[in-house]
């Protein structure tokens, strides 16, 4: 069994989920559990509408929902003849879900809400997927998987219960595909004991289709990308960055944990642990080979260039001239575990700490309160971190040379270093 995951960008549009079906046709003989992401730009989409909503702009959350609404109700009609009125229903059910709910005041937390408005997005792009493949007479079995990825009730981030979601992905999927060779299901999105929609971070699809290859012990998972595979760097960024033919796991895990977008950091240990290839292949050009990670030993890497822009540089003093030792640690540690916040950079002295952490503005406020009773917070927005690895002199001359450097840190094999 093989699993494959597309993202918002393989099903942006029409021609966009043409080709996704025509990928899927290619392998239709094998049995294949598909992920797909929310199409386009949806999720950011949906992030307004709660936003909206949770602020008090109600009309204003609806308006923009219908637009939402106005886009796969089209991209629907393009692509659907005998499946349309199927479609449509299925559509209409969960747009009412979301309208219900927008129509309410909210009561409870932001991430509550956050949670059941935008995981929308995900069930509406694989209907019509779904939908479409039964158009093009390709058999498959369309699953909510919000009945088998059992999450905790950390809204956002929730956490698998991976027993749950086991047990329940044998008992439920794998009867099915003894009848069809496709299941078609969402990434990103879960769901909680109370059957209350969970996400699982941003960009989370990769995580969930590499949760199912490793339930399903899958000969490998094929993450389908707008790229030629992974490259030394984001193209969008640095055009020159070079396509990368295979690399192993702890390399992609370092990259993607410093933030390489490519691939969504928690992939990679449930693919690891199973021993799973995975291929992040070119969706516009199947012919092209793509990368290969899994366990074997790179050869020598280029150096691989990560920017992480929205850095917020913390700087912590002890308020007694203590020093940073078990204790004022502990209590740092507790505020980032409370909080959720992950540190992309430490650097400790006698007295105090530098943290670099993404610029989350009510994470970074609501630490700046709860740090402040043990320490002296300072607190300097608008950074970047730059992580180099396989570093040589010369990407360090091009890349941080003429940088205004505010903290720098350097291993063997990578060097970082926070910017203005
Ligand atoms: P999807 O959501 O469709 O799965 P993303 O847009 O999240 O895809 O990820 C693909 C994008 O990641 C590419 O278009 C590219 O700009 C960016 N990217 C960032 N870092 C890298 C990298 N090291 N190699 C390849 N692509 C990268
Ligand atoms: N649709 C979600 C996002 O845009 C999840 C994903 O694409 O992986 O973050
Ligand atoms: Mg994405």
């Amino acid at each position: 069994m093989k699993v494959f995951k597309f993202g918002g960008a393989s099903v942006q549009d029409v021609d966009h989920i043409k080709h996704v079906a025509k990928i899927i046709e290619q392998c239709k003989e094998e049995k294949l559990l598909i992920v797909i992401s929310a199409m386009g730009k949806t999720t950011n989409a949906l992030e307004k509408v709660a936003e909206d909503f949770f602020n008090g702009r109600q009309e204003h959350a609806l308006r923009l929902f219908s637009d939402i609404k106005k886009q796969h109700l089209t991209i629907a009609k393009y692509l659907l003849v005998l499946e349309f009125n199927d479609c449509i229903a299925r559509l209409s059910d969960l747009f009412t879900e979301v309208e219900w709910l927008l129509h309410d005041k909210p009561v409870r937390e932001y991430n509550y809400y956050y949670d059941q408005i935008v995981s929308v997005g995900e069930l509406l792009s694989t209907s019509i997927v779904s939908s479409y493949l039964k158009e093009v007479k390709i058999d498959n079995n369309w699953i909510d998987v919000r009945d088998i990825l059992r999450t905790d009730n950390h809204f956002r981030e929730a956490i698998v219960d991976w027993e749950f979601t086991t047990n329940a992905a044998e008992t439920l999927l794998l009867p099915l595909f003894e009848k069809t060779n496709l299941i078609l299901t969402q990434g990103f999105i879960g769901s909680t004991t109370d059957c209350e929609s969970t996400t699982l971070g941003r960009e989370g699809s990769d995580f969930s289709a590499a949760i199912f290859a490793n339930i399903f012990n899958a000969e490998n998972l094929t993450i389908w990308k707008d790229v030629e595979g992974v490259l030394n760097a984001d193209p969008r960024i640095f055009p020159e960055a070079i396509y990368l033919e295979h690399l192993n796991y702890a390399e992609v895990i370092e990259m993607a944990y410093y933030g390489a977008q490519v691939i969504h950091p928690k992939t990679i240990k449930p693919l690891q642990n199973k021993k799973i290839p995975l291929l992040v292949k070119c969706f516009l050009d199947t012919g092209l080979p793509g990368t290969r990670i899994d366990g074997e030993r790179a050869i020598a890497l280029p150096p691989v260039i990560i920017l992480k822009n929205n850095q917020a540089l913390i700087s912590l003093r002890t308020l007694d001239f203590s020093f940073i030792e078990d204790e004022p640690i502990r209590k740092l540690y507790n505020i980032f575990n409370t909080l959720k916040i992950k540190p992309n950079l430490i650097q400790t002295g006698a007295i105090g700490l530098q943290i670099s952490v993404d610029d989350i503005p009510a994470k970074i406020d609501a630490f700046g309160q709860k740090a402040s009773l043990y320490f002296d917070v300072q607190i300097e927005k608008g950074l970047n971190l730059l992580t180099l690895r396989h570093y040589n002199e010369e990407s360090l001359q091009k890349h941080l040379a003429s940088k205004e450097k505010v903290l720098m840190q350097e291993n063997e094999v990578t060097v970082q270093a926070v910017y203005r």
